[in-house]
């Protein structure tokens, strides 16, 4: 069994040069935490960066490094300053990060930056080659890295990738003003599974792939022609004991055992008894929405007066991506802000905003989330925002009032928070009051669901959550080997076309032996097919069907000259050795007549589709359609047919992308089993890529080889990944005489 990789953009471990000396020293984040059970202590290897550039790292000190990091099971990449201008503070935080933070404005499409991305993806991606097999299991985080499992999947075809994005992806409508968009996707699609935090991620994903690489998406699974992908949504826990116990820890503090920031906060709430202390931390980045606060802060304070003096707001502003100009624009926009409020507002004995921009070691940033009596998190957009669960995990007395953007991912998590939108200052002042004016009683009532919540799915719970779902995809897999055509079954299955006396074959066309087209007319045979087709049906005992839900007339000029047995409209008609077209099912049309508005009036309405009249079906058409409406008209189609339909003979068939009216005793299944029945056959083998066909894998008798066309779920005991693998499978029998 393989070992497990894990790849994120920096290691969890922090070196230092200092004279020379090199001090490693692990990283205690949310993410280290979260990975330890899967990454130390499970046989793991983390490849990162390291956080020294090139340039920084005497070369002498390589080995050292190299050692100190093994010591750790990590592994380094190494990666110079361009690497890290263009890479990380370029594409990843001046493209990416915006992007998908809804900030248009701030976006940047770099050519140079999106090529330093590539070669630093790629430089990610070879270091698991270098390191790891194609048996293990590789988990590859966040936007830094989007398009390494693609990388590793070309040189390893059947290794096992997750993804998981800790940050929002955007709708589609955003999502498609990116140059790379394709590329980037077709990155992640290298991954088996792509999970998450939210729902509402998954679900734009979802929709950029189906719209931008028009790709085959059931559920939340992505059908590619070799693979299927898996996408869901985890949403990211907390060490939650670690910082509930470290709660405990800062109450029981006394006197001189009290440090710093606890003096300050216990002398603010002895000089001004009865004050609320209000907190908000986070980096400074514009998507926390801090000058938003501020100003809605005001606000506040102009709206409710009594409160002045009586609340104290403390931002801790943590310094991020600082050589971003975003970045440095924003600090210089907060100190003014804060200067300007705390310059009208303040008064001898009281300053309403307490700001500090730095970062706080963790006992200190303890003591601000326990001393506070409110968190106010206004987030424009947040991949998940975990100083909100962090609140609550410090709650130890249960008491204390989280006011939480529902712009934040956590959000959907934490509804016995107060939920505002942070660009409704109206509705904050109010919910501001509310929270200050919160009885004990309603305040512990809320925490203990939320307390409940967070502890049950911690940090742990989430990496092994994200770790199972991999590992069973690969069971699954496993378990679907029996269907899929291997060498040896082929050779099986040769073996018996070979020793049969009798040989009936049903061949689906679309999709089966010819691939999809936009157009269905275009989708016409070619040379190879025909002559494929020439040879089987011309060997000695072979019976051969070509079975499809086509009009006659199509069928009439493709194939009847090459005198081709024939099942057409699902069953309502037959040609055998090139005769006309004769009825197989007796079957009555006038139902057409009632349907045929109703289907024109979705084809007004939906562009894209349109109808495909057969003698005696109608079918609506909507590859051709945005997906996601598509699929919507085709529900609502779905029911308004089934309410029209009622009692009548006549049954709804839901194709690929096709939705089809027809005559209920008419199906491939039905006729194929009519054929079947006429001579002792001993080999009967049916191929078909479609729902429809799956009427012939259920009536066909259990000693037929059933073959599906892709990987959906399906009653065919084999499967093949698409019409190329039809075809060489075709040409296999064609060899046999
Ligand atoms: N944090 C920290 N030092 C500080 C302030 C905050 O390490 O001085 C931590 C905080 O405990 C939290 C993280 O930074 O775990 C911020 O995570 P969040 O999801 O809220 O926002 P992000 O920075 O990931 O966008």
């Amino acid at each position: 069994m393989g070992k497990t990789i894990i790849i994120s953009n920096r290691l969890p471990v922090q070196l230092k040069i200092e004279q020379g000396k090199l001090s490693a020293t692990p990283s205690v984040g949310g993410l280290a935490t979260g990975l330890k059970s899967v990454h130390r202590d499970g046989n793991g290897l983390w490849i990162g960066w390291s956080g020294l550039t090139e340039e920084d790292t005497p070369s002498e000190m390589e080995s050292e490094i190299d050692s100190a990091l093994a010591d750790l099971n990590c592994s380094k990449v190494i990666l110079n300053s361009d690497e890290i201008e263009g890479f990380y503070f370029g594409f990843s935080n001046r493209t990416v990060w915006p992007l998908f933070h809804y900030f248009l404005e701030y976006t940047e499409y770099e050519l140079n930056f999106w090529e330093t991305y590539k070669n630093v993806n790629q430089k990610f991606a070879d270091a698991i080659i270098a390191n790891g097999n194609e048996d293990d299991t590789i988990w590859v985080h966040d936007y830094q890295l989007m398009l390494v499992p693609q990388m590793v999947r070309e040189v390893w075809p059947n290794v096992n990738i997750g993804f998981f994005l800790h940050i929002p992806f955007p709708s589609y409508e955003i999502f498609r003003t990116m140059p790379w968009r394709e590329e980037v996707l077709q990155g992640l699609l290298g991954s088996d599974l792509i999970g998450f935090h939210t729902y509402d991620y998954e679900r734009h994903f979802l929709s950029s792939v189906r719209r931008l690489l028009n790709l085959d998406v059931s559920f939340n699974d992505i059908y590619l022609d070799n693979r299927v992908i898996k996408v869901d949504s985890f949403p990211m826990g907390i060490d939650y004991q670690k910082f509930e116990k470290a709660a405990e820890a800062s109450a029981a503090r006394t006197g001189d055992e009290r440090n710093d920031i606890q003096i300050r906060l216990d002398e603010h709430k002895k000089s001004a008894p009865g004050t609320k202390l209000i907190v908000s931390i986070d980096r400074l980045d514009y998507s926390k929405g801090i000058a938003k606060r501020i100003n809605a802060f005001e606000y506040f304070l102009n709206k409710y007066p009594e409160y002045k003096t009586k609340v104290r707001l403390i931002i801790l502003a943590v310094p991020s991506r600082s050589n971003v100009p975003q970045y440095q624009l924003l600090k210089r926009e907060i100190d003014e802000l804060v200067g300007r409020i705390n310059g009208e507002l303040s008064t001898v004995n009281w300053t309403p905003i307490w700001y500090f921009y730095r970062s706080l070691p963790f006992s200190d940033l303890i003591d601000l989330y326990t001393s506070s009596d409110i968190a106010w998190l206004t987030p424009l957009r947040d991949g998940m925002n975990l100083v909100a669960k962090e609140f609550i995990a410090t709650r130890t007395d249960k008491k204390g009032v989280l006011i939480l953007s529902e712009m934040a991912g956590s959000a959907y998590e934490m509804n016995e928070a107060l939920l505002i939108n942070p660009n409704n200052f109206e509705q904050q002042a109010d919910t501001l009051k509310k929270a200050i004016e919160m009885p004990d009683e309603q305040q512990i009532a809320r925490n203990t669901f939320l307390q409940n919540r967070l502890k049950r799915y911690n940090v742990e719970t989430w990496a092994n959550d994200f770790m199972g779902a991999l590992n069973n995809m690969k069971l699954e897999e496993v378990s679907n080997i029996s269907l899929k055509l291997s060498a040896q079954v082929l050779d099986n299955i040769s073996e018996k076309y070979r020793s049969a006396k009798k040989r009936l074959l049903f061949l689906d066309y679309d999709g089966t032996l010819s691939g999809f087209h936009k157009d269905p007319q275009k989708a016409s045979p070619d040379d190879e097919l025909y002559e494929l087709l020439d040879t089987i049906s011309n060997q000695e005992n072979t019976t051969m069907f070509l079975i499809s839900g086509r009009d006659k007339d199509t069928f009439t000029r493709w194939f009847l000259p090459k005198k081709y047995n024939m099942i057409v409209e699902h069953g309502v008609w037959i040609s055998r050795n090139g005769e006309e077209f004769k009825m197989m099912e007796q079957v009555k049309g006038e139902w057409m007549e009632k349907i045929r508005p109703v289907l024109e009036s979705f084809v007004d309405r939906t562009p894209g589709s349109f109808i495909e009249e057969k003698n005696y079906s109608l079918a609506w058409h909507y590859r051709n359609t945005d997906p996601d409406f598509g699929n919507k008209r085709a529900t609502e189609l779905n029911t308004v047919l089934t309410s029209l339909i009622g009692n009548d003979d006549i049954s709804i068939l839901n194709g690929n992308k096709v939705m089809e009216v027809k005559n209920s005793n008419v199906n491939k299944g039905r006729a194929s089993a009519r054929i079947f029945s006429e001579e002792n056959y001993q080999f009967v083998f049916a191929i078909g890529d479609d729902w429809t066909d799956e009427f012939m894998f259920q009536e066909l008798p259990d000693s037929a080889i059933t073959v599906k066309v892709g990987l959906q779920k399906t009653d065919a005991k084999y499967h093949v990944e698409g019409p190329k693998k039809v075809r060489e499978l075709l040409k296999k029998f064609a060899t046999l005489g």
